[in-house]
């Protein structure tokens, strides 16, 4: 595993972490599963994943209860759990009760890391920062991020926040570049971790993509998506959170940092999409 600085605050997070968007539901739960996909997270804790990313708007509370129920049996201390507040639930006092409800159903006393899911124009920015940094304060979570800012927004956030704003979760993959454009240098010359998510594009692939990641697997005998995973992680304060329900990808998932691509092949996955 290779493991990167989260933000510039010395914690280091590894370059892959586990995505569980549709793990025991997505807009509602879904309790048909529950056993099978409680095994499945502790399944990856055990095989290396030690980053968990979820939301309470996951399965709509579900998918953290699932996550809880895996984390029983291992040393919270070793993992990091990230989870998400919904737009809806930003102002001061409904901040204050999403973050309980989600420590409630993962089990545990803290977050690691703690994210706006999305920006909502509708309610201050300082005011959710503000009530984020004092659960920093509180011990309640440990660092404080966003999701889907662009980079006007990012910077705003930056500073209006008393705690540090380590990362900005956003879609970033080989087809969807758009935040190589300003935001990832920005990430980089600031030291902000970029958590891409739907790393592997949710297996949506244009076929001349397809095709480009093809040929460069058969070079590392690997599959296209963890020529995905690798060119991801070869980025400088790129993380990925690609999520599977098959042991068996989520073992080449992990191993995807093993895979060293050349500078030619960087060069045609970077041209993807240009
Ligand atoms: P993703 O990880 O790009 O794609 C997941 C799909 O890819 C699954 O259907 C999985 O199928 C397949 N897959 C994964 N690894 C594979 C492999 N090695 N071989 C073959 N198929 C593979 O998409 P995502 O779930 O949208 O994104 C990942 C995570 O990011 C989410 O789960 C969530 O935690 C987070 N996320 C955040 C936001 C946000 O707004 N902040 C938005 C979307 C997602 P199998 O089950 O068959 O392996």
């Amino acid at each position: 595993m290779i493991y990167k600085t989260l933000g510039n605050t010395g914690e280091t997070i590894p370059s892959i972490g586990l995505g569980t968007w549709a793990i025991g539901g997505e807009e509602s739960p879904d309790y048909s599963r529950d056993q099978e996909l409680i095994k499945l997270i502790a399944a990856a804790i055990d095989m290396g994943y030690t980053h968990i990313d979820t939301a309470e708007y996951y399965g709509a509370g579900h998918t953290e209860e699932l996550v809880g129920k895996a984390l029983e049996s291992f040393d919270r201390s070793k993992l990091f759990i990230t989870s998400k507040v919904w737009p809806t639930n930003l102002s001061r006092e409904r901040l204050r009760r999403s973050l309980k409800g989600s420590l409630k159903r993962l089990g545990t006393d803290y977050l690691d890391l703690f994210l706006i899911h999305w920006p909502n124009e509708n309610v201050s920015l300082s005011e959710t920062l503000e009530e984020m940094s004092a659960a920093v304060d509180s011990g309640y979570v440990r660092f404080i991020g966003v999701s889907n800012f662009d980079l006007a927004l990012l910077k705003e956030a930056v500073a209006s926040s008393r705690e540090p704003i380590v990362c900005n979760q956003v879609l970033y993959n080989v087809e969807d570049i758009a935040p190589r454009r300003s935001l990832l240098p920005y990430c980089q010359e600031q030291g902000i971790t970029l958590v891409a998510y739907s790393p592997v594009r949710r297996k949506n692939l244009t076929r001349i993509a397809k095709s480009v990641l093809e040929s460069i697997a058969e070079n590392h005998q690997c599959s296209i998506f963890q020529v995905m995973l690798a060119w991801l992680v070869a980025q400088k304060n790129v993380i990925a959170i690609p999520k599977s329900g098959k042991i068996d990808h989520l073992k080449q998932n992990l191993a995807s940092t093993e895979i060293r691509l050349s500078k030619s092949e960087i060069a045609q996955l970077d041209n993807l999409s240009r």
